[in-house]
């Protein structure tokens, strides 16, 4: 981690730990839909003795999210703490009175294990006697500073001080990495260069409490973007509030989403498809979008294990001709179907290339198959390595079947 190493997708799960079936359910589907690390919360003693049965269930790295009795739990059960891979320590969340000591036995406990540590700094703990000192301080200065840039600074100052702790608490610098999570854009843009450039340990990325939604996916990628961008971020995650009965892994979706956009790693094939326009007024094309996406989808686990590379491919759906071609040559392989009035044909173009014209009532499965084969030529094992098989010979040839009246 860290580093030139890929940036690493991380979930947290928001089931009972003490619940260890559910727990582990969730840290399997978490990880099935590509988290690569697992924070869970410890937050009792029956989420303590419930964690080395989770991770004996599971097959994927899991964190320990230890907020005030950290340093209790991970002393008195300490099948726990060697069960778990990092313990993440908020440095607002440890005590008051007792708040180093506290922080130390966490250390003391992460250094006989070998453990990495996040110290996580989030703006709606954090500590508040230090915040309190900073903007004491700033108060006497003659042009006091705005109260939320002493806040950013006190952000830094408390990662960066138990970071110090830490290291002389006898931890070694390598299994440090820093975070200081804030729920506004422009502070998480603000906050994480001031700790990028005080610093060199490994940062965990994540806008904190991102919402629901449209908000929370758009605020969360906005954040994660601009500091991806500028080589800012070790891990990462998206902590979006799902709906009731909603779907825990969309966070995973959307951080795999942000990386790939990004060109920094590559997940799962990518479709490039038009929005459609008065051009496409059937749902045929949202319908056949929608269906290779999903094909795409379901394909990712057995793909990756046989076809290497697959990841990487780009698939293109497009309405009408308008756009249609050239996107699709720009594509590894696309289809653009016909808009309205067009001639009922779709074009299908494999590496640049048109390679056949489909018609009929079969096209979704045409080109489904069309793909399929593309993918076993150029990514299987036998072929070589990805890329090597370019020219794809399609086993679909025009089909003489007329398109139904509503797919123009
Ligand atoms: S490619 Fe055609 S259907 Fe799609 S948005 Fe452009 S003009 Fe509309």
């Amino acid at each position: 981690m860290g580093s030139a190493h890929p940036i690493v997708v991380q979930s947290m799960t928001n089931t009972d730990t003490a619940d260890a079936a559910a727990t582990a359910a969730q840290v399997r589907a978490l990880h099935a839909a590509g988290s690569e690390l697992v924070r869970v919360t410890v937050n009792t003693d029956e989420a303590a003795r419930a964690v080395p049965a989770i991770v004996a269930e599971v097959d994927v790295p899991v964190i320990g999210d230890f907020h005030y009795n950290g340093h209790l739990l991970l002393t008195k059960h300490p099948e726990c703490a060697r069960a778990l891979a990092k313990y993440r320590i908020n440095p607002g969340n440890v005590g008051t009175k007792r708040r180093d000591d506290n922080f130390r036995a966490i250390i003391q406990v992460a250094i006989r294990e070998g453990k990495r540590v996040r110290i996580g700094v989030n703006w709606g703990s954090l500590d508040q006697q230090l915040l309190t000192e900073m903007m004491d301080a700033n108060a006497k200065l003659a042009e006091p500073r705005d109260a939320r840039d002493v806040t950013m600074d006190a952000m830094v100052e408390s990662a960066m001080r138990s970071a110090e702790l830490a290291e002389e608490s006898g931890l070694p610098h390598d299994p440090i990495i820093l975070s200081a999570k804030v729920s506004g854009v422009q502070d998480l843009v603000a906050v994480y260069r001031m700790l990028a450039a005080r610093s060199d340990y490994p940062l965990h990325l994540g806008l904190t409490e991102a919402g629901m939604g449209t908000k929370g996916v758009v605020a969360s990628t906005a954040g994660l973007s601009i500091l991806l961008q500028e080589g800012i971020g070790d891990t990462i995650r998206v902590s979006l509030t799902p709906r009731p009965g909603g779907d825990r892994t969309e966070e995973v979706q959307v951080a795999q989403q942000v990386l790939q956009s990004l060109g920094l790693r590559s997940f799962t094939p990518q479709v490039t498809a038009c929005p459609g326009c008065g051009r496409t007024t059937s749902t045929f094309f949202q319908e056949m979008a929608e269906e290779i996406q999903r094909y795409l989808r379901e394909q990712r686990p057995a793909w990756q294990a046989r076809y290497p590379g697959s990841e990487e491919l780009r698939v293109a759906v497009m309405g009408c001709v308008v756009n249609g071609p050239g996107e699709s040559k720009h594509a590894d392989i696309g289809i653009s179907l016909p808009g309205t009035a067009e001639e009922p044909r779709a074009p299908v173009y494999v590496d640049g290339a048109l390679k056949v014209t489909l018609k009929g009532e079969t096209i979704v499965a045409d080109f489904l198959r069309i793909l399929e084969d593309y993918v076993k030529r150029r990514f299987g094992k036998s072929s070589g390595n990805a890329g090597a098989q370019r020219d794809v010979a399609v086993g679909v040839h025009q089909a003489d079947v007329a398109f139904p009246k509503n797919h123009a």
